[in-house]
């Protein structure tokens, strides 16, 4: 499947809940979250018979993704009803890390190829301050049992914060000393008007590292062979694991944006920051067919905007929330 820009779109990413058991000051409202009715929630099977039309147009790896997907009961069915869609795709997922520890060896058992975790802070009280819940050491035992399932490598994902979590940039960086593990530091994106973080509170890329000179030169890694991934890799010498950067505002990779969203819903984004979308429920619900659904895959990856307009002055709105679109 190729866009009107000449990008192949082999990367779907499918959010299975808009529900989740943490409420991140910088992703979601703590009081009055719009959850999509469960009528609206698509079934498993309407979710597999869009990654199947998916899988068919060329995507070769989905990220299951929410709200926290963990939530979903039966997602471990689920992701492997995924991997024997045709073309046999990787099958990936992102998840706060809270309920890892029982899934791990579930989830390997059942396909999953590999598992992004995301943690912004290594500090017990500070979680709390940020998630509302307690529950960091949970996360940590999540890893640990991801380790033990052998769900490698496992990415770390932090959101750093200016007057939050930014004196803990070196900390996670070192992880990777004693860790064969990938640790991500991520711009945060100011997408929602409505939630009490704005860009003024992120760091900007320049800035986070800025920070990590403070621990020594980092080897610059070359880009992987089909990788198409947006982070820029380096390693501390000596180090097991990988440090990562990914410049989501400052730097935007839209030039190799392989990716098409699908949320919990049924509506399908070309781009997170785009209001743009495409319904796949009337087919779903209504009767169509599988080419029906297709067509509709692929005029949302033809839809896909050329770059990104995060930058815009006007570019704020009330309803685009990671939760509800699936980051
Ligand atoms: N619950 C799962 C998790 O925590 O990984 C999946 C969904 S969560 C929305 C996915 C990621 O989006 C998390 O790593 C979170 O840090 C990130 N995120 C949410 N809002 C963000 C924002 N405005 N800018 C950057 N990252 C954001």
């Amino acid at each position: 499947m190729q866009d009107q820009f000449g990008r192949t779109i082999e990367y779907l990413r499918l959010s299975v809940t808009d529900r989740c058991n943490l409420r991140c000051r910088y992703c979601m409202p703590e009081e009055g979250v719009n959850d999509i009715p469960h009528g609206d929630v698509l079934r498993y099977e309407e979710m597999l018979r869009v990654a199947a039309a998916a899988c068919r147009l060329g995507i070769r790896k989905i990220r299951v993704t929410g709200g926290e997907p963990l939530v979903r009961r039966g997602i471990v069915s689920f992701i492997e009803e995924l991997t024997k869609l045709p073309g046999e795709p990787e099958v990936a997922l992102t998840t706060n890390g809270l309920l890892l520890a029982d899934f791990a060896q579930d989830l390997k058992a059942a396909g999953l190829s590999r598992v992004n975790v995301s943690l912004d802070t290594l500090k017990p009280e500070r979680f709390q301050e940020l998630t509302l819940r307690p529950g960091l050491e949970q996360v940590l035992a999540g890893i640990e049992a991801t380790e033990m399932a052998g769900l490698l490598p496992i990415k770390i994902n932090m959101v750093p914060f200016r007057d939050f979590n930014a004196d803990e940039i070196v900390d996670f960086a070192r992880l990777t000393l004693e860790h064969p593990w990938d640790v991500r530091f991520i711009e945060f994106m100011p997408i929602s008007s409505d939630l009490e973080y704005t860009s003024s509170d992120g760091l900007p890329m320049k800035e986070i590292q800025q920070r990590l000179l403070a621990i020594g030169d980092l080897e610059v890694l070359p880009r992987e062979k089909n990788s198409s991934g947006p982070a820029h890799m380096y390693r501390l010498p000596g180090a097991k694991g990988r440090i990562g950067l990914i410049p989501s505002v400052s730097g935007h990779f839209c030039a190799d944006c392989n990716r098409l969203r699908v949320m919990a819903d049924g509506r399908v984004r070309g781009c997170l920051f785009d209001n743009e979308e495409t319904d796949l429920k009337a087919v779903l619900r209504g009767g169509g067919d599988d080419i029906a659904l297709e067509k509709l895959l692929v005029a949302a990856a033809c839809a896909k905007p050329e770059k990104h307009q995060i930058n815009k002055q006007d570019f704020l709105s009330p309803n685009r929330r990671m939760h509800g679109i699936g980051g």
